[in-house]
């Protein structure tokens, strides 16, 4: 049995940061307006991107499935609002690599008509488990805390589960999206957690928050007495950045750590994002696919920042509006918060289901970085990171491009929290370093794969033309045998003896009609050819 410590523990290094969330929960949660045009990608999520479903001039329905999923790891997309598709192509998006993505393109009618989805189900804590599992794949729910693998992969472990986590920490500055809707919607959350552990048939839950955050953790516990439920535990975790990683939120919670490159299921747990459970609850009680998320737009650059419940697809500049545009402060924008978000090169880009944040900074708020130094060895990042990694030897073997070494290091662990740059006195950026160390090894690993299957390829067809001449030859030797047994032109007495035996054979067929009409006696002698029918229905 998992113990739930009674008083959870400081995570290993990590920060202290100023939480700078107050100014977006002056305001109650409200809806953005909705968008004259929308930008939808395909890929939003952890995963191959899914297939479109619709064509140049198809009017669509409110989360009618617009992009459906080919494999496992993947999620469909669904359109956010009624109107028209007037485009399918190259978009640029909200990511790191800051590439173009496939996206459909709605002009909405603004009648916001909604489709039967099928999502809804009547009694969801009566339901199969498999069947939750499938309507929440159909909704296009990925995981709303930053990294969107698909929610019902990870409903699937394949092994038993004995504890669910409901991550509440969101540990990053400026973000608040999780705080607005424990307190907004806080039966929601709580809906969704108990759909959540029924799918799993989790023995224990616990939702862990972050101390600082009292205002939900008194909403959360009013609603657990309200909706009757003892078995959901609730902790408050200590304020340090990045106490909500998955791994360090729980160890946190039971004291335990998740090997290097495991996986909680391994211990037999499984971790969820407090906003994912939401939107568990919304599309299998409500019928609606995760066709919107709370978004936190907040930053000295941004005029009122607040907490929008926001349509995927909105373009950028049409939500920062919403707040009232930008204030002269305005330097960066960025997608999440400013340890882990992505600078955005501009406001056109959509929102996507991992848009937990906007962050129109200010220069005092995120100031330039200053120009890098080497490494004087002096082991700050290494006090500092969560994930008991070596950062100054991570980016050393990151920056000769030797992977291998950087792997023994464990790069694969590493949460990207940023700890260790902050607090690197030569202003190296090391997380770009890690980034880029990542992906250069997940690119060779697609190579190698590639190479691999072309080998593969290469060796069946070797082997299959190697068969298919051992055949043929085969053939011929049998053929060459068969005609060296038959007699040879010329030898009388053998052709004699084989027209003897033609001649038997024919006598033989003739004698047997009557023996045979003989033995069934006078009836079927009057019946004519082809009554074997008659006969048997006797
Ligand atoms: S904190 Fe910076 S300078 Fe110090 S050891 Fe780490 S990388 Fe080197
Ligand atoms: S090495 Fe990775 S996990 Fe460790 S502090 Fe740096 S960014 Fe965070």
């Amino acid at each position: 049995m998992i113990e739930i410590l009674e008083q959870p523990r400081q995570i290993f290094g990590g920060l202290r940061l100023a939480a700078n969330k107050a100014q977006s929960l002056r305001t109650p949660l409200r809806s953005a307006p909705l968008p004259e045009r929308l930008i939808v990608p395909l890929s939003q999520h952890i995963g191959e991107p899914a297939e479109t479903l619709v064509q140049v001039g198809d009017k669509v329905l409110k989360g009618q499935p617009i992009a459906r999923s080919l494999n496992y790891i993947s999620a469909p997309v669904h359109a956010p609002t009624s109107g028209t598709v007037t485009d399918i192509g190259e978009y640029a998006v909200p990511h790191p690599s800051g590439l173009k993505a496939t996206c459909v393109v709605i002009h909405a009618d603004g009648a916001d008509r909604s489709a039967d989805t099928g999502l809804k189900m009547d009694d969801v804590f009566c339901a199969d488990p498999a069947d939750i599992r499938q309507r929440v794949r159909e909704a296009g729910i990925v995981g709303l805390g930053g990294a969107g693998f698909p929610t019902a992969v990870k409903l699937n472990p394949g092994r038993p589960v004995e504890l669910l986590v409901i991550n509440a920490a969101e540990c990053e500055p400026y973000i608040s999206c999780d705080e607005a809707l424990m307190c907004e919607r806080t039966a929601e959350v709580i809906d969704g957690v108990r759909i959540m552990r029924h799918a799993l048939q989790a023995q224990q839950v616990v939702i862990g928050v972050e101390d600082n955050m009292p205002r939900a953790v008194d909403c959360l516990r009013r609603g657990l007495e309200a909706a009757g439920e003892r078995d959901i535990r609730l902790l408050a975790v200590p304020t340090v950045y990045p106490a909500g990683g998955e791994k360090q939120l729980i160890y946190a919670l039971t004291g335990k750590e998740i090997p290097s490159q495991g996986l909680p299921a391994d211990l037999g747990m499984v971790c969820h994002n407090v906003g994912t459970a939401a939107a568990v609850a919304r599309a299998l009680l409500q019928g609606e696919p995760l066709i919107s998320r709370i978004v936190t737009i907040t930053g000295a650059g941004v005029s009122q920042p607040c907490n929008l419940e926001v349509r995927i697809g909105t373009p950028i500049a049409d939500v920062i509006a919403s707040c009232g545009g930008y204030t002269e402060q305005a330097a960066h924008l960025l997608m999440g918060g400013p340890m882990m978000g992505i600078p955005l090169p501009n406001d056109r880009m959509p929102v996507i289901k991992t848009s937990n944040c906007l962050l129109a900074a200010s220069v005092e708020e995120i100031p330039p970085p200053p120009a890098a130094l080497p490494c004087i060895r002096c082991a700050r990042c290494t006090e500092v990171c969560p994930a008991y990694l070596l950062p100054q030897q991570l980016f050393w073997y990151a920056r000769s491009r030797d992977f291998d070494k950087v792997q023994d290091y464990n790069l694969f662990d590493c949460i990207e929290c940023g700890c260790c740059a902050r607090v690197c006195p030569s202003h190296i950026p090391l997380v770009q370093y890690y980034r880029f160390a990542k992906t250069e090894i997940w690119d060779l690993e697609r190579q190698r794969t590639k190479a691999d299957l072309a080998r593969q390829r290469h060796e069946f067809r070797v082997e299959r033309l190697e068969r298919e001449k051992k055949a043929l030859e085969e053939r011929r030797a049998a053929a060459k045998k068969g005609l060296a047994a038959r007699p040879k032109s010329g030898d009388a007495e053998a052709k004699k003896a084989e027209i003897a035996a033609a001649l038997a054979r024919v006598k033989g067929k003739k004698t047997q009609p009557a023996t045979v009409s003989a033995m069934r006696g006078s009836a079927d002698s009057e019946q004519g050819p082809g009554s074997d029918t008659g006969s048997d229905s006797r």
